[in-house]
């Protein structure tokens, strides 16, 4: 995998001060991956040291007056064309800058003040369709003891549990606001573990309960609300679907978005909303771009054959008819499936970044579809699911 990395977060000397940032996530990933180590402002041929520059009205200016938008486009434009000669899938760069930023950036006061805005480089990978995160992101997904990664499994998926070097297991009956008399169905189980894969602090929860069941969408999402409690930020859905002909194959997906057509949203039934900040939680990047990339990049390394695609989450749990499977095609979607949704809205409200893979077993609507056909699916893609999640977990 390939990445477009800020030289100063590589501790380059190059900022305006003589300085450099670096950040220590942002090295360990450097470590495992392709790095092009990317300055658009020394490339511009900008001295070092300099006054600082800040954004305004859209234009670059040094902190003595000088306008250096021609100089800033420059640097950017010379940094773009070393990106497009060493194609990058994801760009790491330096948080508010006026190059790098992401998101937000100084408002021109020099005051330290924000405001909404891309970095002008930034601006132009984005616009190439590469994946652009600041430091922020890759520290904050950097997997630790007190921030674990939560694994959620679905049908057929159960068995990357075993990979676990156990610390602990968790009865899911001891879950705050897990239904204690759930049994689980075939192909799940109902005993988290904490431990570590291939030593990374994991919590895996190998199976999970549905709508279709008859249980609340407070209900499930209940190990959401779990994990979230033990510290984890990143967690990781995986599940079962159907592939939308026309739209995805059968085998193993990436979860770009997903449409809640279930019906209910577990915001609406549970009582800790009050406690979230605000109920009308933003939903772009539903699915974090930045571990999408992730996934991307190790897929494409190990040769595993994984699409992308929209996710429909229904209520189940009778499959598709045709007629629904022709709708969902039309409304662009890829995989349909029982769960999954508001695992998705859940995490989202409690600030958690969140990866949605499949396992597509079968065609929907696809006739004589079992719950056993699924499973037998599950097992001949399990091995590269396995080798799937485990290189995800060896780059954050
Ligand atoms: S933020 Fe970007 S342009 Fe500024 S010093 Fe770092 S790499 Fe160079």
């Amino acid at each position: 995998m390939r990445v477009a990395v800020s030289a100063c977060l590589l501790g380059a000397p190059v900022r305006y001060d003589g300085g450099a940032k670096p950040c220590p996530e942002v090295l360990e990933l450097a470590e495992k991956v392709e790095v092009v180590r990317v300055c658009p402002e020394t490339a511009s041929g900008l001295p070092v040291p300099r006054p600082p520059a800040e954004q305004r009205d859209g234009r670059v200016f040094l902190s003595d007056g000088r306008d250096v938008t021609a100089e800033f486009a420059r640097g950017a434009d010379l940094s773009l064309a070393a990106v497009r000669r060493s194609p990058v899938s994801l760009a790491v760069l330096k948080a508010k800058s006026p190059s790098c930023g992401v998101g937000l950036v100084y408002d021109g006061t020099y005051t330290g003040r924000l405001v909404a805005g891309q970095g002008v480089f930034a601006e132009r990978l984005a616009r190439e369709g590469i994946c652009v995160v600041t430091e922020d992101i890759v520290r904050e997904c950097k997997p630790s003891v007190e921030h674990p990664v939560a694994i959620v499994l679905g049908s057929g998926l159960g068995h990357l549990g075993s990979l676990v070097r156990p610390v602990r297991r968790i009865d899911y009956r001891d879950i705050d606001g897990f239904p204690v008399t759930a049994r689980p169905v075939p192909g799940h189980s109902f005993e988290a573990t904490v431990g570590t894969i291939d030593d990374v602090p994991v919590v895996v929860y190998p199976g999970r309960i549905h709508l279709y069941q008859g249980y609340s969408a407070a209900e499930v999402t209940a190990l959401v609300r779990h994990a979230h409690h033990l510290g984890c930020r990143d967690i990781v859905f995986a599940c079962a679907t159907g592939a939308v002909p026309g739209n995805a194959g059968v085998g193993l997906g990436i979860l770009t978005d997903q449409i809640n057509l279930t019906g209910r949203n577990p915001l609406a039934e549970w009582d800790g909303l009050r406690d979230v900040e605000s109920p009308f939680v933003d939903m772009n990047d539903a699915f974090s771009p930045y571990l999408r990339s992730i996934a991307r990049g190790v897929a494409d390394d190990l040769g595993i054959h994984v699409e992308e695609g929209v996710y429909a989450g229904v209520l189940g749990p009778c499959f598709e008819t045709p007629a629904e499977v022709a709708a969902l095609r039309a409304l662009g979607v890829s995989y349909v499936g029982m769960s999954t949704v508001c695992e998705v809205v859940m995490a989202r409200a409690l600030g958690m970044h969140a990866l949605g893979l499949t396992l597509a077993a079968n065609e929907s609507g696809a006739p004589a579809v079992s719950h056993e056909s699924v499973l037998a699916e599950a097992e001949r893609h399990a091995e590269d699911f396995e080798r799937l999640v485990r290189g995800v977990l060896r780059l954050l």
